[in-house]
């Protein structure tokens, strides 16, 4: 998870922009700048380029084919835009957040953006990391979409207070609404990060992390919850958590053992819409 409120929105509003790098580092410099490259709606899973003298270029069209091949159609239609933002090789590689009008105004739908300049590293086959960071960014959309969450979006100046008053043991909430009762998050919360884990948490959100202190920090985590995370930046959060669990319920074939690792994994195979995800994507990856 990551926050880009005044990046890309001018600082308007606090958003919870979920981002997924390549390496849980954020560069030295401090938080990851993406600079905007192209920007599509997304219409019956059609990507249409909004300005006549901008036709949709073709390097982006194979991308966004890639990602048609790799999610269902049912969660296609969850996306209303499709971005293209880079801020170089490696650094952050994709990230979705909700799709919004220019002025800001939330919607129901999402908005997906990738990286091309990662992409180049990437060859995009069932084998390689894009398909994982495309199902990763799916988790996301699966879990914090309006059937899921009662969007209630907290301001950039609230965000420092917003943690401490409320009360995680009645259910989760994060800086982008409130997880319903029986929502995935709000089920997965309850099972794996109890109140007083999200509150004493010694990861901070990545725009907050001193890079120098990033590395005692997770062995902290791996000290103190051994075998409780599936890659090291499903530490950084519960969403991240979350949406690492997802990736390697997919993409592992038999999950083992009884670790809280394991036991996160498996999680998902309890939920219909999850586990057809899976079989859907698996199938179309040919794994
Ligand atoms: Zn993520």
């Amino acid at each position: 998870m990551k926050f880009y409120p005044k990046l890309l929105l001018g600082g308007l509003v606090a958003l919870l922009l979920i981002s997924c790098q390549t390496t849980p580092q954020p560069k030295a410099s401090g938080p990851i700048v993406m600079t905007p490259v192209a920007d599509y709606r997304v219409v019956n899973g059609e990507l249409i380029s909004e300005n006549p003298d901008q036709p949709v270029l073709p390097e982006h069209l194979e991308i966004w084919d890639w990602i048609r091949w790799v999610y269902p159609q049912e969660w296609i239609n969850f996306i209303g835009s499709f971005g293209l933002d880079t801020d170089g090789e490696m650094g952050g590689f994709a990230y979705v957040d909700v799709d919004r009008l220019p002025d800001g105004t939330a919607l129901s739908t999402w908005r997906l953006v990738i990286d091309p300049a990662d992409m180049i590293l990437d060859d995009a086959t069932s084998e390689s990391h894009f398909p994982r960071v495309l199902t990763h960014e799916l988790s996301h959309i699966m879990a914090l979409n309006e059937s899921q969450f009662i969007l209630d979006e907290i301001s950039d100046s609230d965000q420092d207070q917003w943690m401490n008053h409320w009360d995680f043991s009645q259910g989760y909430r994060n800086v982008y609404g409130i997880a319903q009762k029986n929502s995935y998050m709000n089920r997965f919360v309850q099972e794996f990060w109890p109140a007083p884990q999200i509150l004493n948490w010694p990861i901070p959100p990545m725009d907050k992390i001193n890079p120098m202190e990033l590395g005692s920090l997770i062995d902290k985590v791996k000290d103190e919850y051994p075998d409780s995370f599936v890659s090291t930046y499903a530490m950084m959060s519960v969403e991240e958590d979350f949406a690492e669990s997802f990736s390697e319920y997919v993409f592992q074939e038999d999950v083992q053992g009884d670790s809280v690792m394991s036991q996160k994994i498996r999680f998902f195979g309890q939920f219909d819409e999850l586990v057809l995800a899976r079989e859907q994507i698996r199938l179309e990856l040919g794994l």
